[in-house]
């Protein structure tokens, strides 16, 4: 039995766009979380397929294809899902689109797997083989990330994927905090899983490269986990990167015992400059005014952030795309992005801006949180595009990557071509990106 999983391109992350003509992406880890949950005695050929790396082959061979998409890919997905169901060969779409808008996604599959698929994947699979497949299978409500098999690496590894990096690692899945433009609670629950330490520390002691990608959403909402976990880290003397909250800056126990595991990068949503701003979304436990403060904090320790901020909040009006460029280089914020405001499909928000007549924009492909799907409180779509392509270009003239980096002075190796893509990025990002999402339309 031949399965192939693909992940399909987004409008904007194509392979052989950008500076340097390849991708600057690190391999995604459910294709390979995907692949490793696959029972063995199904004895499967597995072949996963990152289109945002590479094309998808004509002669497509499989027996079963899973397909997991985001919003931004999801019609995408579904084209794909079409054209290949059209050859009589099934189709399982999966992921977070799927998850929050699963009629939508079930006219174009032959089953919907929804929520985290540890144990429900499999089970689909031992049914394929009977031929029992249903058309929705949904996350257990006993799910538990103990004894995961390890995800398997090997399959990008052995096809020679141009990926910046393949080591990425998952130590926990969800998040305790609501934010409410984030999809993490709408999808998977305001509940966190952890896999045992021990585990995670076998897993980290298998991989070859010093340098490591964590892709938890929120790993330090249990701060004794993150503590034990990071203190476990140390022998390694592994070098990692990874999301985090704001907080991590405030608990200097904690802050200590990461910076010496190992942790030389965080991504970190600030999301606004504004405290109503920050109140109102729900993200009122990161201060605008203590920022400066948390941001030495970080860099003292030699750890460089990549700062996100969103643009759109009913609080925000046209002065906030400056104030916001003002604090970026005010704070030597080393690798800032920003993104538009985005009520995704299925989440309360986007109910809400519907009923109020808000939504201008249902085609899912420009759901990429860089294009303006709804109508702001405070300005029009046209003044929150153009100022986040402004915040973009802003952040990113020479003379702003010079002083923040000068500022920082962390990772270099690692900021300064990042810098260079995110450059290239931002100037390019209002020209093309209407012909980029017509073009991932197919
Ligand atoms: S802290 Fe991060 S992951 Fe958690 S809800 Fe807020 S934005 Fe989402």
């Amino acid at each position: 039995m031949k399965i192939v999983l693909i992940m399909p391109r987004g409008a904007l992350y194509r392979y052989k766009d950008g500076v340097f003509k390849k991708p600057i992406r690190y391999a995604p880890l459910t294709l390979t979380t995907l692949a490793s949950l696959i029972p063995s005695e199904i004895n499967a050929e597995v072949e996963i397929i990152d289109e945002g790396v590479e094309e998808i082959p004509n002669d497509f061979q499989a027996d079963l294809v899973g397909i997991t998409a985001i919003t931004g890919t999801a019609i995408r997905a579904y084209a794909i899902a079409d054209n290949i169901r059209n050859k009589r060969i099934p189709v399982v779409l999966g992921g977070v689109h799927a998850t929050l808008m699963s009629q939508e996604a079930m006219q174009h599959a032959d089953s919907v797997v929804t929520g985290f698929a540890e144990e429900s994947w499999p089970q689909l699979l031992r049914d394929f083989l009977n031929n029992k497949m249903k058309k929705l299978y949904t996350q257990s409500p006993n799910l538990s990330l103990v004894n995961l098999p390890i995800p398997r690496r090997e399959l990008f590894k052995q096809r020679k994927k141009g990926f910046v990096s393949i080591d990425t690692v998952q130590a926990t899945r969800g998040c305790t905090n609501l934010c409410d433009f984030c999809i993490v609670p709408v999808a998977w629950g305001k509940r966190m899983y952890f896999r045992p330490i021990k585990e995670v520390i076998e897993e980290l002691q298998q991989i070859e490269s010093q340098n490591i990608l964590f892709v938890d959403v929120s790993p330090i909402e249990d701060k004794k986990y993150a503590k034990e976990l990071y203190s476990a880290m140390i022998p390694l003397k592994k070098r990692w990167v990874s999301p985090a909250t704001i907080k991590m800056a405030d608990d200097g126990e904690l802050l200590k015992v990461a910076a010496k595991s190992g942790c030389r990068g965080l991504l970190i949503g600030f999301e606004s400059v504004s405290q109503a701003t920050l109140k109102q979304m729900g993200k009122a436990f990161n201060y605008a005014d203590k920022y400066k403060t948390q941001v030495k904090k970080l860099h003292d320790c030699g750890i460089a952030i990549q700062a996100c901020f969103v643009f759109g909040f009913d609080t925000d009006d046209k002065t906030v795309f400056e104030k916001t460029i003002d604090l970026v280089n005010k704070l030597n914020l080393d690798l800032p992005r920003f993104t538009a405001y985005t009520p995704f499909p299925g989440t309360p928000i986007f109910k809400k801006l519907k009923s109020e007549n808000r939504i201008i924009e249902e085609n899912w492909s420009f759901y990429d949180a860089q294009h303006v799907v709804f109508r702001p409180a405070l300005m029009s779509p046209e003044e929150l595009q153009a100022g986040l392509f402004w915040a973009w270009k802003q952040s990113y003239k020479s003379s702003s990557i010079f002083k923040r980096l000068l500022g920082a002075r962390c990772l270099l190796p690692y900021m300064i071509p990042a810098n260079i893509a995110y450059r290239f990025y931002a100037n390019n990002l209002a020209n093309y990106s209407k012909a980029m999402i017509a073009d991932c339309l197919w």
